[in-house]
């Protein structure tokens, strides 16, 4: 069998080491006798666990004190319910920084629970990050909401917006644990884990105590930040599974020298596939502005800025046959999308810019 790379967006690839850890305790949790799969949510066991990921991510991300760490149910999108739920009865209003498909999505989410201002200009082809000056915040909104990497687009957030003391509300499913974040700039960070932190079914969310004890009265428990800041995020039996593999993968991360450590090789990575694409001379086609492309998601088009489906079938067949796997753009943007998060290892993307130039060279002639 082929050596598989897996270049998807997510649930994405998880670290080898990790799942070696896993396989090990699969069965017999740290001497338990038992699978973590069959132990109850309100044993030592767990709450230790629960105790355990909490100060790595503390640790990870450096978070004040006066910020709540969270593993919710629901995933990314169960945040999207739970943030104006949580946040907007203060004015009944907030703003969204929509560039892309996921803050669109969000956005709309959120117009169930109150009055949504959009603050860019309207668009219906993200390609980047429309000017700060250009954005109309409302000084009165409860909260302005941003998605620092559109994982479906491939632009990524590498400033932290002015709001002016407005909460910054941040969604970081996809770039999360992917560089150093200053999170005291943040009223509120949330994220599913199966992109660059884990698995799918948890939601990690990193809560300002004050903008807690804000929820609408039809807010549910489950999505309630302050009722789960009260549970220490126990209050039902939470995807205990999810948050276990979350926190090996967080505990790999800082075995592997840290967030500054991630940093450093997103860029390299990334870097290696945006410079073949530079270097073709059109052949291949980035359409996000250079200014704003992700390290973590990276879509293409071939033969043309619109893509040429026959080239790119080719391009994916031909991917796969030697384990180049996953790189089907979303179907909403079509082409190719490589996702280079973490786990993703510099030779993997090595592999995969040695296929881009040969396919380049056997089509460019
Ligand atoms: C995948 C993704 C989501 C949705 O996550 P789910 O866990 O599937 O709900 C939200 N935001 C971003 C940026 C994502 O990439």
């Amino acid at each position: 069998m082929v050596k598989i790379h897996n270049f998807g967006a997510g649930p994405a690839k998880l670290p080898e080491e990790v799942y070696d850890i896993i396989k090990k305790e699969l069965t017999n949790y740290e001497n338990s006798g038992i699978s973590l799969l069959e132990t109850s949510h309100r044993t030592a066991t767990y709450l230790n666990l629960n105790t355990e990921i909490q100060t790595v991510v503390r640790r990870l991300l450096n978070v004040p004190a006066n910020y709540k760490i969270l593993f919710l149910s629901g995933g990314g999108q169960g945040e999207f319910a739970a943030v104006p739920l949580n946040l907007i009865s203060r004015t009944g209003t907030a703003d969204y920084v929509v560039t892309g498909a996921w803050s669109a999505k969000a956005a709309k989410e959120a117009k169930k629970y109150g009055k949504v201002n959009i603050v860019t200009p309207p668009t219906d082809r993200y390609t980047e990050i429309p000017d700060q000056s250009t954005w109309k915040l409302d000084p009165n909104a409860s909260y302005v909401h941003i998605c620092t990497n559109e994982t479906i687009h491939g632009i990524e957030f590498d400033f932290i917006p002015d709001t002016k003391g407005v909460p910054l509300v941040a969604d970081m499913s996809s770039n999360f644990m992917s560089k150093k974040v200053d999170v005291s700039k943040f009223g509120v960070i949330y994220g599913g884990a199966q992109k660059n932190i884990g698995t799918s079914g948890v939601a990690l969310v990193i809560v300002r105590e004050d903008l807690l004890n804000q929820a609408l009265p039809i807010c549910p428990s489950i999505l309630d930040w302050t009722v789960n800041a009260k549970a220490d995020s126990i209050l039902n039996t939470p995807p205990m599974f999810a948050i276990y593999i979350m926190g090996r993968v967080l505990q790999w991360i800082e075995r592997k020298g840290g967030l500054d450590k991630m940093a450093e090789l997103a860029t390299k990575k990334s870097s290696i596939i945006y410079n073949i694409i530079e270097e073709s001379k059109g052949f291949y086609y980035a359409p996000v502005a250079k200014k704003d492309r992700s390290r973590m998601n990276i879509p293409f088009r071939i033969g043309s800025p619109q893509g040429n489906d026959a080239l790119e079938k080719e391009f994916l067949k031909g991917a796969e046959a030697i384990g180049l796997i996953q790189l089907k753009g979303h179907r909403d943007v079509g082409g190719i999308r490589a996702s280079t998060y973490n786990a993703v290892t510099v030779e993997e993307v090595e592999a995969l810019a040695k296929y881009m130039k040969d396919f380049y060279s056997k089509h460019s002639k």
